[in-house]
């Protein structure tokens, strides 16, 4: 613009201390910008630039100056079970299929209606806001309960469209799930900021014929296909004694090995399957907190890398983690990665922090919007507070990130350019109205266990 023009009024200026893009035209790009802005303008990243140029040329309704603080794209949490957030602690220290078995199942089959997940999605949402996360893959019960409180508070979610062999609360088996997620799908269609995805729960849960039809679908429509699998070595176990097949091998043979495919946890890979996934362009949500907590085994992330297999992290959900912090995840999925490894440079800060962000936008389909600080991009935004005793001094905001910063140091979240978090309160929730509403729902869910 030359210097005779007026300056372009756009919507807000963010001038943080530190620009991390993460990626750049789809590549990784391991760098922080200092002296940049953000323009922001109806919900797109209008500009990148100097600091000096973006005041030539930019008039703000709202100049947000960041000092001793960095911006990240917004946080993609790439598996929970978001209304489980009522479920949080309700029993702890278990194995999986006797904390499902004994615990969860019947736990669920007491309390989860409408009401239950819209009070648990709230939580979970503001948890989430609180902690940097712009978006969220789900997979749970009472999709369309989901879809609805995710519009309500603008809050960027692929929807789990649910299937299991057996009834639930959600539906009487295979053929309805698939028409009631097809049907949600269709509702929403008009809304950029909710997306669907199949989630067939897990190999051991649903049988071939279902998959069949969501693998057609999915390979038809470019869908995503978001599904728990090789989560623990009990699970390839059974399905070896009762098929012949380990789970991958079958779902290969169902057409469901794709780059619409999320595969959650792969505990237990071979050597030929971690190249099958990188062939197949097959995505991977890790979840480490999940996976440790539960003793259910540590996926190969760093092999998983260099085969070139695209990787996103999940806090998997509240009842099994006991949180929905995507910090949390970065570190333990760097800490893991070495130790698996038995090398200090696997699973690098910079590594993680493209998975969590990036790897996530991927594994969705929505790497053209979301993902990283890009002009033409949705303005998803994290600022993170470097200036605490924790995080000082910085000599790279990204290795601070990962390793010293804590959900707490986040101070604003922006979702397609409107405010979340302002000065690290949630804009669209009454904190004590979910505080009364979480306890209010322990005090029934206690006592009907006691
Ligand atoms: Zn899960």
């Amino acid at each position: 613009m030359d210097s005779t023009q007026q300056p372009s009024l756009v919507d807000t200026i963010i001038s943080p201390e530190w620009l991390i893009p993460v990626s750049i035209n789809g590549q990784k790009l391991d760098k922080t910008l200092v002296n940049h802005s953000v323009v922001i303008d109806k919900g797109t990243i209008l500009d990148i630039a100097p600091n000096h140029e973006i005041q030539q040329n930019y008039q703000a309704k709202e100049h947000i100056n960041l000092i001793g603080q960095a911006l990240i794209p917004g946080l993609v949490n790439c598996h929970t079970h978001a209304a489980m957030s009522l479920f949080k602690g309700l029993a702890d220290d278990l194995p999986l299929m006797l904390w499902l078995q004994n615990h969860i199942w019947p736990a669920e089959q007491q309390w989860v209606n409408d009401q239950f997940c819209a009070a648990g999605l709230q939580l979970a949402m503001a948890e989430m806001l609180k902690s940097g996360t712009t978006c969220f893959n789900d997979m749970y019960f009472q999709p369309h309960i989901t879809a609805k409180t995710a519009k309500k508070y603008g809050m960027r979610a692929t929807i789990g469209m649910l299937m299991f062999d057996f009834p639930s609360v959600w539906g009487s088996g295979p053929e309805e799930y698939l028409h009631k997620g097809l049907q949600l799908r269709d509702d929403y269609k008009h809304n950029d900021l909710i997306n669907f995805a199949f989630a067939p729960h897990a190999p051991y849960t649903v049988s071939d014929a279902p998959l069949k039809k969501i693998a057609t679908i999915s390979n038809e429509l470019a869908i995503p296909v978001h599904m728990h699998i090789h989560e623990t070595a009990q699970e390839v176990k059974d399905a070896l004694k009762a098929t012949g097949k380990r789970p991958l091998q079958r779902l290969q043979e169902l057409d469901l090995l794709t780059p619409n495919l999320i595969a959650v946890h792969m505990t237990q890979l071979q050597r030929t399957e971690i190249e099958l996934l990188a062939r197949n362009g097959v995505s991977i949500a890790h979840c480490p907190q999940s996976n440790m907590k539960l003793a259910s085994g540590i996926s190969p992330i760093q092999e998983l890398l260099t085969a070139g297999v695209n990787i996103a992290i999940g806090t998997d959900g509240n009842a099994s983690n006991n949180d929905l912090d995507m910090f949390g995840e970065m570190e333990s999925a760097a800490m893991l990665g070495k130790v698996f490894c038995g090398s200090a440079q696997a699973c690098s800060a910079y590594e993680m922090l493209f998975a969590a962000t990036m790897g996530g936008a991927k594994a969705l389909a929505q790497d053209e919007l979301i993902g990283s600080i890009e002009i033409g991009k949705a303005a998803d935004l994290t600022a993170i507070n470097l200036n605490t005793i924790s995080s000082q001094p910085v000599y790279d905001p990204i290795s601070q990130i990962v390793y010293t910063a804590g959900r707490e140091q986040v101070s604003y979240v922006w979702i397609n350019g409107q405010l979340k978090v302002r000065e690290y309160q949630l804009v669209d929730f009454d904190e004590n109205e979910l505080l009364a509403s979480a306890k209010h729902w322990q005090q029934k869910i206690s006592h009907s266990i006691n």
